[in-house]
């Protein structure tokens, strides 16, 4: 479930009421509610340049979040989670005013404090689906996936995610459905760390693999992967059905719903996934799964914005063999990556994208 299908407690009782339609045993991967982590990183950016303010914002985000518990939870149940929440605090606290003091605020500070609020809806909504009766054990990400971060993003050391997690599945056999914390998880040094921005749908398809799942379903707020951005193709409609590969393709190419490296791990042990709109539950949503539909061949389109077009040409290229290597070498060499590759027939030209950020690099080159 993202952040908004979480954001106030009336979501979060629809949450309920959509978990309470399956058969357990079931694992629920949740988000921050919405605008949380926002306000998580804006407390680590501005600590060590701000003055006195930050123990306001955090005590803002602590009375919202003190208010979601007590609107959700009654008698023990609350003041429990409470206590935990007041003891977060605290420690968020220490970590600003540390941060403060040392007058920079190092990735690792900003990577604990930005899991804060996956963890803050973890127990809240296990607590929660606890009150109605079922076993839950809630999972802090933490304590099992172990990732190293490396140039296209976290990369997951399933070796030692799977031995942490059997474990842990082993100290919690009777529960019948599993609350875990999406976005957050460690390094292998045991330091806190997160799967970078909008991670908690990678989250869900690495426990999915961890489970050998049935199925998963990501729970987001739009009705599944459309044919074309609506905001450019007003006709766009929603896919019923696609392939992995096809799903893949979307994702590299912009279709914003799925996160680009979020079907890996879900893919390779082949479990279907279906994206469904939270707020509009009787609407299908678009199943991904080994061979889509056979329907259509073209399934969609997507966009990539701030995206440069350079052209090399000159009537020296005609004919001559290992241009288009030297010139990929040359880009390879200032680490460019290209997107698209061209080349004329008439071999007078090679035109190719390059993201915008990389274009006067890519034209020295
Ligand atoms: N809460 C995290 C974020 O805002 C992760 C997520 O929403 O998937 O980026
Ligand atoms: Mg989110």
């Amino acid at each position: 479930f993202g952040g908004t299908s979480l954001a106030d407690p009336d979501r979060i009782r629809h949450v309920t009421s959509l978990l309470d339609a399956r058969e357990p045993p079931l694992a629920v991967v949740v988000s921050a509610m919405s605008g949380v982590t926002d306000r998580l990183l804006g407390l680590a950016e501005r600590a060590p340049s701000s003055e006195n303010d930050l123990d306001e914002h955090l005590q803002a985000l602590r009375d919202d979040q003190r208010a979601v518990v007590t609107n959700l939870l009654d008698g023990e149940a609350a003041a429990s989670v409470l206590r935990t929440l007041d003891a977060d605090v605290d420690d968020l606290a220490d970590v600003l005013r540390a941060t403060r003091l040392m007058g920079t605020a190092p990735n690792t500070t900003r990577e604990l404090v930005a899991g804060y609020g996956e963890l803050w809806s973890a127990r809240v909504l296990g607590s929660v689906l606890r009150a109605r009766g079922l076993s839950v054990a809630v999972c802090d990400a933490r304590e099992v996936l172990v990732v190293t971060h490396e140039d296209l993003g976290p990369v997951v050391d399933w070796e030692a995610t799977r031995e942490r997690f059997a474990k842990w599945r082993a100290d919690h056999a009777d529960a019948d459905v599993i609350v875990a914390t999406g976005f957050i998880a460690a390094t292998p040094d045991g330091v806190p760390t997160t799967l970078g921005r909008n991670g908690s749908d990678h989250s869900a398809a690495i426990f999915a693999s961890l489970l050998g799942a049935e199925s998963l379903t990501i729970w987001t707020d739009t009705d599944g992967v459309m044919s074309a951005d609506p905001q450019y193709v007003p006709d766009a409609r929603r896919l019923d059905s696609i392939s992995y590969e096809e799903a893949m393709e979307m994702a590299y190419f912009g279709a914003s719903v799925i996160h680009p490296r979020t079907l890996a791990p879900a893919v390779e042990h082949e479990i279907p996934i279906t994206i469904r709109n939270t707020f509009a539950p009787e609407r299908p949503g678009t199943r991904i799964h080994l061979d889509g539909d056979g329907a259509s061949v073209v399934k969609g389109f997507s966009t990539i914005d701030d995206v440069a077009l350079l052209n090399l040409e000159g009537s020296g290229m005609i004919g001559v063999p290992g241009i288009a290597r030297r010139l990929f070498d040359a880009l390879e060499d200032e680490g460019v990556s290209v997107i698209l590759i061209s080349q004329g027939s008439s071999e007078h030209s090679i035109c190719f994208a390059v993201p915008q950020a990389q274009a006067t690099v890519a034209r020295e080159a």
